[in-house]
């Protein structure tokens, strides 16, 4: 069962119980027997769940609750905490400080996502306005210096790496000592996921962090891979000091559960979750706000971070086309950008409180960003002049066959798109210019 699933199967059991007229130890078990059954097709361990069953029944004592109300209440907020303890060890996961030279390690098994998540990683810290580097010490994976490199350049991040040393120690620990060089604020430090044989796996493992003394390991979990998650965890816990953990593929269909119970396994907490495959798909984990979200109850602190992350565009030329009552169609696709940067909608719908699973399926936002990507082509094909107008050039047919061609987008999509642009325009006329809304509530405008 995929984790929006299990949201909205939680999310159902909860809800049939406050219809329930009586609340005794009939309707608790009936509860937790639902629970407890999604939780395990989603894959968590089932010690776990065991535990999640102990923990509640434990918390909630029918004879000392008098009214029904305060049963359902308990109730529910006793699952709430355990379902936040099952992904939240109650340790304080380490941060890279401003001001020290950072090392973190990455650990996992090839495939996993490792490299895609340690350049999402030093993106996301470059955004936070650190220094970061990447050192690809992975000398098994042919071709792995490359991913890295392609990786880090589209984000426009220094890497280190060699084609002629085969020593992956060696890579590592020129690669941390000419970035410290350099001044870095955070190395990321990226090392083989394969080798012949396990053991030599967490053998390089255990000399690279003896060479580079990381100040933190992050182990990378694959969060498809379903109840083999608590063994692969535990065998890396063994050789390795694990600080925290990256659990990918947390989009689509995983069932997520086998990974987040490896988080019991190893005792360490779930830094990041990686959402897709570009860059910005990679989403900070709190226990609270996960548990929130994945029962349709919203994540609002996940919704404030990425608008406060993405710096987005203030767009002063806008602002001042508005004040004089203008909106071209270069205004609308800023801002249509604006908006994409956002990542995919369905994304940010689904951190709105009050958005169950049932109602982003039935919204389709998915189908919205794919509206959103087509204008883009539409506007890539216009050309300097016609951006810059107000849209009245494209009565001339001639030009709308021209963008249609160019951007592979039928003409009444653009003629829709056209008229949306011509009825915000006509918003902006009257609240702009000398007699508008906006000089009379601000005659400095
Ligand atoms: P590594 O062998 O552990 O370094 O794994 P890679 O970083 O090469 O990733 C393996 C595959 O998983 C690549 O195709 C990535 O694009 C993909 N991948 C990584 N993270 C995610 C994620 O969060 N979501 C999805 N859908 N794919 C991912």
């Amino acid at each position: 069962m995929v984790l929006n699933e299990l949201g909205a199967r939680i999310n159902g059991a909860l809800q049939a119980l406050s219809k329930e007229p009586v609340i005794d130890d009939k309707a608790l078990d009936a509860l937790l027997r639902e629970i407890c059954g999604a939780l395990l097709e989603s894959d968590v361990n089932v010690r776990l769940v065991q535990q999640l069953r102990v923990n509640v029944k434990k918390r909630v004592n029918m004879e000392e609750l008098a009214s029904s109300t305060n049963k359902r209440k308990v109730i529910q907020n006793s699952v709430f905490d355990e379902l936040c303890s099952l992904v939240d060890p109650g340790i304080e996961p380490w941060q890279p400080r401003k001001g020290k030279q950072n090392i973190v390690m990455f650990v996992g098994l090839q495939g996993s996502g490792k490299t895609t998540s340690c350049t999402k990683l030093a993106s996301y810290y470059k955004r936070k306005g650190m220094k970061v580097g990447l050192v690809c010490a992975d000398t098994f994976r042919a071709g792995a210096f490359d991913q890295l490199k392609q990786n880090a350049s589209r984000a426009h991040i220094p890497y280190y790496g060699s084609y002629t040393e085969a020593d992956p120690v060696q890579i590592a620990m020129d690669g941390v000592s000419q970035f410290k060089k350099d001044k870095f604020d955070l190395i990321i430090v990226d090392t083989s996921g394969r080798h012949k044989q396990e053991v030599e796996l967490f053998a390089e493992m255990e000399q690279i962090a003896a060479a580079v003394k990381p100040d933190n390991t992050i182990f990378v979990m694959d969060g498809t891979i379903g109840q083999a998650a608590d063994a692969q965890a535990r065998a890396f816990k063994q050789s390795v000091d694990i600080g925290s953990i990256i659990i990918t593929k947390m989009d689509g269909h995983a069932k997520g559960g086998g990974a987040i119970s490896a988080v019991a396994a190893t005792g360490s907490p779930i830094v990041f979750i990686g959402t897709g495959e570009h860059m910005h798909d990679l989403d900070k984990f709190s226990a609270r706000p996960f548990v929130s979200k994945m029962l349709g109850m919203g994540d609002i602190s996940g919704l404030v971070e990425t608008v406060q992350d993405l710096q987005l565009d203030k767009n002063e030329d806008m602002m001042k086309n508005i004040a004089k009552g203008v909106f071209t169609l270069k205004d609308m696709r800023d801002q249509l950008q604006n908006i994409m940067k956002l990542g995919p909608l369905s994304k940010l719908m689904g951190m709105m409180p009050g958005m169950s699973p049932e109602m982003l399926k039935s919204m389709d936002a998915d189908e919205s960003t794919k509206k959103l990507r087509s204008y883009m082509c539409v506007f890539d094909s216009m050309t300097e002049g016609e951006l810059n107008s107000d849209g009245k050039l494209f009565d001339d047919e001639k030009r709308l066959h021209r963008v249609a061609r160019g951007s592979g987008v039928r003409m009444v999509e653009i003629q829709a798109l056209l008229m949306q642009h011509g009825q915000f325009g006509q918003m902006v006329k009257k609240m702009g210019g000398p007699n508008g809304m906006l000089s009379k509530m601000n005659p400095a405008a």
